[in-house]
């Protein structure tokens, strides 16, 4: 248990770190060709650099790539492995991002919660169960017309005030910790050009959601691209020789397995995503991912697109279809199992805050799926938001809290372990 100043300071701390970070727009783009993808992602980035060095932290270095790294060496006495702390500073393109404004309110009793900016929109239990659990609690949104951005800027806030926290109080215990903020998470190229030499052998990522989870498994996840060449001829006259590419590509998509899709999904099942079906008569393309925790249940799927393929081209015999496949990554579970120490250290933490640790499999991924499968084994912590990605998103003041206090704890436990 922390002492009442500690736990005083770090939610004071970390609120008004998040409160000023959300202010800042850092929205990544995925058509950008450049690293970071948004030049505005470097203003937040400048800012962890001078406030790392403010701190007092050592080999503070912010990478042109859109990286910022910085370590707090171990406190007096403590001789331990170290670990790392990411968290990513853009957020999502699916939502606007500029001129967040952020509004605290509550205590929260029940009642919808309304946004100054949109008098339409309002946030209740039926959006957000979860909302039923901070009955009494400061909730925190943006003002209706832009997303939050507590993905992943609580996980900022919240690495940024542990390590203030252990600058200011020298009682709390820690081996050497290294923080990294990382850009471009949301489109994918969070590890793109990531320093992994400047980053302990193990990391967490404060990126998750509900307090209390820890999330040591994902997707496996492919993306396949098609492409349907057919004939084009003017239509007055195309009797038996027209081939239309965006016809067919349509027939394919159709003929995908219904119940595999993802609004037709959830817990442990996994399915094919059509995200983008574009063409014409000549020419037509169809984008899509594919995931499933267990990678051989995908790879039932890919061997089925191919067949899909083979009898496509059968049906169609003029038509020419190409099938690319490429995989995005790994479920980090398996090798996570070869480094329990990392996931049980974690757990402890998370109880010794209060919270009954959950463990979680995420539909999706993170930078510490691309970690893991790089050699740096990587689960990730609850980082508080909930409803990512929309307007609606929010986070409760006491989640903020809790998750630097983990990290506190975690350290502790790290110190301890050996
Ligand atoms: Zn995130």
């Amino acid at each position: 248990m922390l002492r009442e100043e500690i736990r005083r300071f770090v939610r004071d701390d970390a609120r008004e770190r998040f409160l000023r970070y959300v202010q800042i727009h850092t929205t990544s783009d995925e058509k950008s060709s450049t690293k970071p993808t948004t030049s505005r992602q470097i203003d937040l980035l400048r800012m962890l650099e001078s406030e790392c060095r403010a701190l007092g932290l050592e080999e503070v270095h912010r990478s042109d790539a859109g990286y910022v790294y910085a370590n707090l060496p171990a406190s007096n006495g403590v001789a331990c492995d170290g670990f790392g702390l990411l968290a990513h500073v853009d957020t999502s393109p699916e939502q606007p991002g500029a001129d967040v404004r952020p509004a605290v309110h509550g205590p929260y009793g029940g009642a919808p919660i309304r946004f100054a900016d949109d008098s339409e929109l309002a946030l209740t239990e039926a959006d957000s169960p979860e909302l039923a659990h901070f009955h009494g609690d400061k909730i925190i949104t943006a003002s209706g017309k832009t997303l939050l951005g507590a993905d992943d800027k609580a996980g900022v806030a919240e690495i940024m005030s542990a390590l203030a926290a252990f600058r200011r109080f020298p009682e709390l215990r820690h081996g050497p910790i290294t923080a990294c903020f990382t850009s471009d998470e949301e489109v994918g190229r969070g590890t793109q050009d990531l320093d992994l030499s400047r980053l302990p052998r193990y990391c967490y990522t404060m990126d998750g959601s509900v307090p209390g989870e820890l999330e040591a498994e994902c997707f496996d996840a492919w993306k396949a691209t098609l492409e349907f060449r057919g004939v084009g001829v003017h239509p007055g006259f195309a009797k038996d020789k027209m081939l239309n590419a965006a016809v067919v590509a349509a027939r394919f998509v159709a003929a995908l397995p219904e119940a595999e899709s993802p609004e037709r999904t959830a817990g442990r099942e996994g399915f094919y995503y059509v995200y983008a079906v574009r063409g014409g008569c000549e020419r037509a393309e169809v984008e899509l991912i594919v995931r499933d925790f267990e990678a051989e249940r995908n790879r039932a799927r890919l061997d089925h697109l191919a067949r899909m393929k083979e009898d496509f081209e059968h049906r169609f015999p003029r038509l020419a279809i190409s099938l690319e496949t490429k995989q995005q990554y790994r479920n980090m579970r398996d090798i996570l199992a070869q480094h329990p120490r990392v996931i049980e250290l974690a757990l402890g933490a998370i109880a010794d805050t209060g919270l009954d640790p959950v463990q979680k499999s995420i539909r999706g991924g993170t930078d510490g799926s691309k970690l893991t499968e790089l050699g740096h084994p990587t689960p990730n912590i609850f980082a508080g938001g909930m409803l990512f990605h929309s307007r609606k998103e929010w986070i409760a003041e006491s989640s903020l809290a809790l998750a630097t206090e983990t990290i506190l704890h975690l350290a502790r436990r790290w110190a301890e372990a050996e």
